[in-house]
């Protein structure tokens, strides 16, 4: 991509109203632009970076044998007044009515609808396990909105649901998306610690919250210090087998989020020097709630004995929108981003120190085309601006590698790669410059 044909609106002035480093670098990187409190739409480079973020969470979805749909974004009224949950909501559920007056909903969450697909066509124990989802936006009308994506009121969620014939069958399941969330954060580049959460207006007796540490988040969180530094299962995690064993490791140690904390269990189990009492963004949640939404709802499968019992149901929620801010949280300068490389918008920044000069640009196009053509996503500085203007975008919008090339390097058949992270550079022949990146 040519930034001279790009829509890239990088601000110069810091926004007032964004009270913390993520929301102020998002406006700033020109990724998002509000709308309305609490909506936002997704500017191009900042829509990169969240479908980058949905790609990984949908391959290890995928991998650990859950089957991607789509769900509508509003929903009937009527399926929650079947789980007893469309009074229950509150004001947090944005509610509407159609031309025939029928009461409708923007969906905060999808247990109901997901539970009518299952009842509408799943007979047979023989057609379990189950699990669908699906990345969809969601709905919320927090009473305080705030830090951009953050909280924000429109939002998008990856949601699972899982149903199995048992309680046992339905534990496995818990276990199977529990460990494909470990890789699903890992990969993004965030140590996401799992603890033991309350299970709120979900319902059910078993969850546990993926919590980022950060000084900005909204949950106070206290655990283990060895959770920080736990090995992540591999892609090689055989997700048809046993992983009880995978999960009690990881739930061995003290985690626990404010609502669930126990001063003196931790006191107890936790050395002192081993304390951590922070704050916490949380990413993701997952929950077994057994039979809450079958029952009610009638979603019933033939036994091998052949009785009809309720399914046992989990949900597993991921927020990509939040994620972004979450990671930039996580990595950043006083410049600004620094994107992990795997979920980067682009993969290089070429930076041509003198747009114009004929000589200059005809080697900066053949660069282009020659990263592009080795598979490389690159955004080319072509304009007609300084080099001082040109550094300073790149490192705002933060792109794992700047190749940087001018006039004095070429003469020398030189080009200079600067690492964002390391903020290290090195000069390299401009022949070695493709495969230095690929
Ligand atoms: P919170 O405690 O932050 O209000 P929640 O517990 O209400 O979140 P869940 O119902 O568990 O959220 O939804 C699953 C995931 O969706 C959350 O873990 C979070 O990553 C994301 N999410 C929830 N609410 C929002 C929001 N208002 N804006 C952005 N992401 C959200
Ligand atoms: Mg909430
Ligand atoms: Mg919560
Ligand atoms: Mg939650």
């Amino acid at each position: 991509m040519r930034l001279s044909k790009y829509f890239l609106p990088v601000l110069k002035e810091t926004p007032k109203e964004a009270e913390v480093i993520s929301h102020r670098l998002m406006l700033r990187a020109g990724m998002i632009s509000q709308q309305a409190a609490g909506m936002y739409a997704w500017l191009p480079l900042g829509y990169k970076v969240l479908r980058k973020i949905q790609t990984i969470i949908e391959q290890e979805q995928n991998r650990a044998g859950a089957i991607q749909l789509l769900m509508p974004t509003l929903q009937s009224a009527d399926l929650w007044r079947e789980s007893g949950r469309y009074e229950d909501y509150g004001k947090e559920m944005l509610r509407m009515q159609d031309r025939h007056e029928r009461d409708m909903l923007y969906g905060p969450t999808n247990e109901e609808m997901i539970t009518h697909i299952f009842r509408t066509y799943v007979r047979s124990y023989k057609d379990l396990p189950l699990n669908l989802y699906h990345i969809q936006w969601k709905f919320r009308d927090e009473i305080r909105p705030r830090f951009g994506t953050m909280r924000s009121r429109e939002f998008l969620m990856k949601d699972a649901y899982s149903f199995d014939i048992d309680k046992d069958a339905a534990v496995k399941a818990y276990q199977r998306m529990f460990v494909a969330y470990l890789r699903t954060y890992h990969r993004m580049g965030l140590t996401a610690i799992p603890m033991r959460a309350e299970t709120g207006p979900i319902g059910g007796d078993l969850s546990h919250e993926f919590i980022v540490l950060a000084e900005t988040g909204e949950s106070g969180v206290f655990c283990h210090a060895d959770m920080l530094d736990k090995p992540i299962p591999g892609p090689d995690t055989d997700f048809d087998g046993d992983l009880s064993g995978i999960v009690a490791d990881w739930t061995s140690l003290y985690a626990a989020t404010e609502d669930m904390h126990d001063d003196a269990e931790f006191g107890a189990k936790v050395p002192e020097n081993k304390r951590i009492a922070a704050r916490g963004i949380e990413v993701g949640q997952v929950f077994y709630f057994g039979t809450k939404y079958s029952e009610p709802m009638g979603a019933t499968v033939t036994g091998p004995d052949g009785k009809d019992v309720a399914v046992h149901m989990g949900s597993y929620g991921i927020g990509p929108s939040r994620i972004v801010p979450a990671i930039i949280e996580a990595y950043h300068d006083e410049n600004g981003i620094i994107w992990p490389v795997s979920v980067a918008p682009f993969e290089v920044s070429l930076i041509n120190l003198k747009s114009g000069d004929a000589a200059c640009d005809a080697a900066n196009v053949k660069l282009y085309d020659q990263l592009h053509a080795a598979g490389l996503d690159v955004l080319y500085d072509d304009r007609e601006t300084g080099a001082g203007q040109k550094f300073a975008t790149a490192d705002l919008i933060g792109i794992p590698f700047q190749l940087i090339v001018g006039p004095r390097g070429l003469a020398a058949g030189e080009v200079e790669i600067k690492h964002r992270k390391s903020g290290e550079r090195e000069t390299i022949g401009i022949e070695d410059a493709v495969s230095r990146l690929k």
